[in-house]
């Protein structure tokens, strides 16, 4: 059995040379390419429609100085918890925030209340009754966005993805309710909550055209749901979800043909304005964990190389089944009186520290030579990588963290 080897993947000089400088003690690292990051995010805001905003998803890389990066770029942040609340807030004061994400607790709405954020993704009947008591009771109006758990067709999503709706799940409104709620905001039940508009966040990880095909679903279903009651749609938010070729690096989200069809739609609906939250594919791409390998081993006709660090800083793969894109730094020097351990043959496993099977960051990498003390850099690690990871099992060192912009020295910081 031969599972296709992981794609090689392109790094950039200062991330080279920055995973390379590193001390060993400093290892694992975390280097986050923040020029690329801004590069990419102006890129993605070019192309998209002026009547499109684009908030970040914080829970994919909450990071102070990836929030700070995108902040020229996007129009504010989604944010999933209380906590994500207060950090955002903190990391980037004055910046809209819109709460969203399901079980939210009164604790947090007030939370968020005393923060000022004034625009809520409601998710269920129930979180709207709640709402509009806590906002009431402060005297002050909101504006919401009823998510919804809209059908969507097979066609529309494809495999491989990680579906939030179309079918049963936890995640916002059932549209069978649609009618009640859009009632219960314009009878005068809810004087301080505004209807805003909807919001549907179904999939994650589809490519443009499929995604596309989403989007109009959901604002033809939104814009008949506001006819019905004869009031105003203001937003759409058609959430994130544009996917990330963790198998084919090279391949991105076609962010020209996703903003092209976004104007399409715009000109088709005059009425409301698109919103779109995207997380992953904005931050993935700028991430990368850097390690170096601690041994070398035959096991039953395969190599495993032993990683320093492994799944509980890089999560990622473990998570998605995938194997992590990876590039092999050969590193001469070798510090000590023994030998190093080497593979023989072509293909090697690389596997981490954790004593579980499922420690493997990425299978059957061509690495012939590989050595005990050569370094490896894992790309697509800016999104869902370390805060996913389940970082105190085993009670190994955590990584140290540095970020790297191309107009500048290199500089680092330590996080422990
Ligand atoms: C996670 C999430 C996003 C971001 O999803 P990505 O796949 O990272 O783009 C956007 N909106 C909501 C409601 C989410 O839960």
């Amino acid at each position: 059995m031969t599972a296709p080897a992981p794609a090689p993947v392109a790094v950039p000089d200062s991330v080279r040379a920055t995973a390379l400088a590193l001390p060993t003690a400093q290892l694992p690292a975390y280097v986050y390419d923040l020029a690329a990051l801004r590069a990419h995010a102006a890129a993605v805001r070019a192309v998209l429609p002026e009547r499109a905003e684009l908030y970040y998803a914080a829970k994919a890389n909450p990071e102070p100085e990836i929030l700070a990066a995108l902040g020229p770029y996007v129009t504010g942040y989604e944010v999933s918890s209380g906590g994500e609340a207060a950090h955002v807030a903190a990391a980037v004061p004055g910046r809209p925030l819109a709460f969203g994400g399901p079980g939210k607790t009164p604790a947090e709405i007030t939370a968020a209340l005393d923060l000022g954020v004034n625009r809520f993704h409601v998710e269920s009947a129930y979180e709207l009754r709640m709402l509009s008591h806590l906002v009431a009771a402060r005297r002050t109006r909101v504006g919401v966005l009823l998510r919804f758990n809209l059908a969507v067709s097979p066609g529309e999503l494809a495999t491989g993805v990680l579906a939030m709706g179309g079918g049963p799940s936890p995640f916002g409104l059932d549209p069978a309710q649609a009618d009640a709620a859009v009632r219960a905001l314009t009878d005068g039940s809810h004087p301080h909550l505004e209807l805003r508009g909807v919001h549907a966040h179904l999939a994650s990880g589809l490519p443009a055209p499929r995604l596309l095909a989403v989007a109009e679903s959901v604002v033809a279903w939104a814009t008949d749901l506001a006819a019905r009651h004869g009031v105003p749609l203001r937003e759409v938010n058609v959430g994130g979800g544009m996917a990330v070729g963790y198998t084919r690096p090279a391949d991105r989200f076609d962010w020209a043909v996703y903003g092209a069809g976004l104007a399409r739609l715009l000109d088709a609906h005059p009425g409301p304005l698109l919103r779109i939250e995207p997380g992953r594919a904005l931050t993935a791409y700028c991430g990368w964990y850097a390690t170096d390998v601690l041994d070398v081993k035959p096991s039953h006709g395969e190599e495993f190389a032993v990683l320093r660090g492994g799944t509980h800083h890089l999560r990622t793969p473990a998570a998605k089944g995938h194997d992590q894109p990876c590039a092999l730094l050969p590193v001469d020097d070798w510090p000590h009186p023994w030998p190093r351990s080497a593979a023989d043959g072509e293909l090697v496993t690389l596997a981490g520290q954790l004593c579980t099977p499922k420690d493997v960051l990425a299978r059957r990498v061509p690495a012939a030579g590989l050595r005990a003390g050569d370094r490896v850099l894992f790309a697509l690690a800016g999104a869902y990588a370390w805060n996913i990871s389940h970082h105190d099992f085993l009670m190994h060192p955590r990584p140290t963290v540095h970020y790297v912009d191309s107009r500048d020295v290199p500089d680092s910081t330590d996080r422990s």
